[in-house]
């Protein structure tokens, strides 16, 4: 009988992550011909100065508001907020009564969500992407983040943000980043946005449930820092950025942890670039315990960043169809063979660190 590898077959892998699972397509679909849409000039690199760019120091903002004449990273509320607070507290139930029929409750629910959108700014360059800035510059994002993080947690507001935030309405920081215009980003100034809500988006919700029920099974031990240990062990693949030890969020890193995660980042956008042989495009987000985090939520809490591609390659995308959408998300390459091609990637960089001896990402 002929054995089978996994890899030479279409086969699911399990992502206890969410509790769902990802179909992995067999080596004939890539291998079939392409004539669908391929990507040319998408990708071609950032445009250089654009003295029109609002998010550019001392210009005016469609609100009128004119940004200072910031020198590093600048954060401001997003002048097209997905979230307000000034449109009054929304009454839930009066919500639900509205909407619903006595019979319908269980399945025709809403409720309010309130908060606020920033917008964080990383540098004065409009053309820098991650990728070409130094490490004391990545560096001064994530410091920024954490400040953020920590004026979060606390009564009195951060002065640099422009508009005030009841504490109860602060119950989740969730911090993204679209790069790149294929991934929807409408400016290319290099930002990340970050979204202050009342409730715990649902990714980050499913994963803390997930993460808890893995520590209540496996006698207390935490599912990320198994990973992290066995990744590490099997030397094949990496799927997440995170610590080697659970740290539950951003304000807990000490300096040179900060520092290393400024390094991190900047490195997994050197090699992606370095792969693609271009701007990489990408979506990256920051997953950390709730900001008004229950002991519970504490306990299994773990700082971690995820970063995807919307690339299949260089020239071509990847959509989202009806098999991905109302059946389970697909992919064409497995992860193994993904990391091999950024480790590949990696070994290849050639433009060392600007302010750092060494680098540390495994990849
Ligand atoms: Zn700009
Ligand atoms: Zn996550």
């Amino acid at each position: 009988m002929t054995s089978i590898k996994l890899n030479d077959i279409s086969h699911r892998r399990f992502n206890p992550f969410t509790n769902s699972w990802v179909l992995l397509a067999s080596l004939n679909k890539n291998n079939r011909p392409r004539q669908g849409r391929k990507e040319a000039s998408a990708f071609g690199g950032r445009q250089a100065h654009d003295p029109q760019c609002y998010l550019y120091p001392g210009n005016q903002r469609a609100n009128g508001v004119r940004n200072p004449n910031y020198a590093d990273t600048f954060l401001f509320e997003n002048d097209y907020s997905t979230m307000r607070m000034d449109e009054g507290r929304c009454d839930t139930k009066a919500c639900e009564k509205h909407l619903l029929r006595d019979t319908a409750a269980d399945l025709m629910r809403a409720e309010a969500v309130i908060g606020r959108c920033y917008v964080l700014t990383y540098s004065v360059n409009h053309h820098h992407g991650v990728s070409n800035m130094t490490c004391q510059q990545v560096l001064g994002v994530v410091e920024a983040w954490t400040e953020t993080s920590t004026s979060m947690k606390c009564h009195e507001m951060d002065s640099r943000l422009e508009s005030s935030l009841d504490i109860a309405s602060r119950r989740y920081m969730q911090i993204f980043d679209n790069n790149g215009e294929i991934v929807g980003c409408s400016n290319a100034h290099p930002y990340s946005q970050i979204w202050i809500t009342s409730s715990i988006p649902d990714e980050p919700q499913l994963e803390h449930s997930q993460m808890n029920k893995y520590h209540d099974e496996h006698h207390g031990r935490h599912m990320l820092q198994d990973y992290v240990e066995l990744e590490i062990e099997r030397e094949e693949r990496i799927i997440l950025l995170l610590p080697k030890r659970q740290i539950r969020g951003l304000v807990d890193l000490n300096t040179t942890e900060r520092l290393e995660f400024a390094r991190a980042i900047l490195q997994i956008a050197r090699i992606y670039d370095n792969l693609f042989g271009t701007t990489w495009p990408y979506i990256s987000a920051i997953h950390q315990a709730p900001l008004d985090a229950t002991e519970a939520e504490l306990k299994t809490s773990y700082l971690h960043a995820h970063f995807s591609s919307p690339l299949l390659s260089p020239s071509i995308k990847k959509f989202f169809g009806g098999y991905e959408l109302y059946g389970e998300p697909t992919r064409e390459i497995t992860p193994e063979f993904t990391a091999a091609c950024l480790r590949h990637s990696a070994a290849q960089l050639t433009v060392p660190l600007q302010d750092s001896t060494a680098t540390d990402v495994r990849i």
